[in-house]
């Protein structure tokens, strides 16, 4: 028997016990797991400040993905019902028709430094002649501030850089952007190093040569433009078919779904959003910093100058085929920040069988397209709300007090009411404690 067969119905134990025999956990891993001592509070203690205790969500995995011909089991942190179920349905429909195709365009990140005074347009050429004519000694300064990624195979690249005279409200702005290979890392702290280095130089400079420029910031942008991954899939109409509904008009509606979230700002934020319920979870398990995610993704929406949705759905009705593509900005890491810090963190990475940083680009990539997937399949069909029932009936269950043991009865019981609400809720509970102890 599979070990995904009905695992999502297993009690934790039994999901552990399953993930042992397959070899993803040893028994070590599985008890610690077991007995909920992801994150010890001397290591949490470094890894903040003023820490006073931390603070658990539910670590799960997305099953079902296949990733250029290759299976993954994809570790998820999140607290909202439904994330999982969904990227792993998405992921089960897409792994029918072959799965998802992904591959990392580039993978350098950008940082900047601010100048100020430059007040004029011939001032910003002559400015940008004088860096174009020491890029090789800018790029130096950046190398020798940060040598050990320069040995690594990395380091600086490139500069560039961009005028933005003055307007009516703001100064003008001058920019110089330096281009990072930082190899497996995010690398905030590299590039920042890097940028420091040459704001010291460039001040120095303009100090001994009497000009009247001088730096304001120097900081690694989130809107990483040299950072993409791109993933796609096709999937035949056929396969969308349920019940009454056929495939190719819930296809043809998906297609829709995207080009709507390409046209109106209010759905391609939630469209994006939904999205990023899957790509935020892998980043969160895998150690990255998804507020750098968030922002950088958010940022490449509004490339076109209007924020759109980021996944496109095409449909091909002569061959009754459905072609979804995202392309993002994807600026994690494999190393630094918390990922080799936090034993979650680390197992996550061995989950996924420690892939390189393009790998795990094109991973989360391809969970952010199942999410997206999954959600519009549902929307432009039988509508979510049916799907986040269970789930919601449960929550509503929990919070009002229903204990292991009673979960599920309650969950049950509640999904028989015309509503689902807190009053219904202990309501339920109440009459199920009292027939329970009744049986007793
Ligand atoms: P670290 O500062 O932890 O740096 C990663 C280090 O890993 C490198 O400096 C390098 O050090 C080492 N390393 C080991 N192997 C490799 C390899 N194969 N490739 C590259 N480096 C390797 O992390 P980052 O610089 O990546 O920065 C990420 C952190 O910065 C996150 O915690 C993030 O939250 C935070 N941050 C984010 C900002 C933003 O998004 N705007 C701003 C500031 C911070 P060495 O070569 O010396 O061994």
């Amino acid at each position: 028997m599979s070990i995904w067969k009905q695992f999502y119905k297993q009690s934790l134990t039994e999901r552990l016990n399953r993930l042992v025999n397959g070899r993803y956990l040893n028994e070590k891993t599985a008890t610690w797991l077991a007995n909920n001592q992801s994150l010890p509070l001397e290591i949490a203690d470094h890894m903040s400040e003023n820490v006073i205790g931390t603070y658990g969500l539910p670590f799960g995995v997305a099953l079902n993905f296949m990733i250029n011909q290759k299976d993954y089991l994809i570790p998820m942190v999140i607290e909202e019902p439904s994330v999982i179920a969904a990227a792993s349905y998405g992921a089960k429909l897409v792994r029918k028709n072959g799965g998802f195709t992904a591959h990392v365009s580039k993978r350098l990140m950008t940082g900047e430094i601010a100048l100020l005074n430059v007040q004029t347009q011939n001032e910003a050429n002559e400015l940008t002649t004088w860096i174009n004519a020491h890029k090789n000694d800018l790029l130096d300064v950046a190398r020798s501030a940060h040598p050990s990624i320069v040995k690594r195979g990395g380091g600086p690249i490139d500069i560039r850089t961009h005028y933005y005279p003055q307007t009516e409200q703001t100064a003008a702005f001058f920019v110089l952007y330096l281009t990072v290979d930082t190899k497996e890392a995010m690398g905030a702290n590299m590039m920042n190093t890097m940028l420091e280095a040459i704001d010291h130089y460039l001040n120095h400079y303009f100090h001994e040569h009497n000009l009247p420029y001088e730096t304001l910031l120097a900081i690694l942008s989130n809107y990483t433009t040299d950072c993409l991954v791109t993933v796609s899939t096709t999937i035949s109409a056929d396969t969308l078919t349920k019940q009454h509904l056929s495939g190719q008009w819930v296809a043809k509606r998906i297609a829709l779904a995207s080009q709507f979230a390409k046209t109106d700002t209010y759905r391609a934020a939630t469209h994006n959003k939904g999205m990023m319920n899957g790509i935020d979870a892998i980043v969160l398990a895998t150690g990255n910093d998804w507020r750098a995610i968030e922002a950088s993704i958010h940022a490449y929406a509004t490339k076109t100058g209007q924020y759109q949705g980021l996944t496109t759905w095409t449909y091909d009705e002569t061959n009754q085929r459905l072609h979804g593509e995202l392309t993002i900005s994807m600026p994690i890491g494999t190393v630094g920040g918390s990922i080799g810090i936090h034993p979650s963190a680390k197992l996550a990475h061995q989950l996924l069988g420690h892939p390189d940083a393009k790998t795990l680009m094109t991973i989360i990539a391809s969970v952010g397209l199942a999410q997206n997937f999954a959600a519009l399949r549902a929307l432009v069909s039988e509508g979510i709300q049916t799907g986040h029932m269970r789930l919601q009936a449960k929550s509503l269950a929990i919070q009002v007090g229903a204990q292991s043991d009673e979960v599920e009865s309650v969950t049950e019981k509640l999904l028989q009411q015309p509503q689902l609400n807190q009053e219904t809720a202990k309501q339920v509970l109440l009459n199920w404690r009292n027939n329970h102890s009744t049986h007793n």
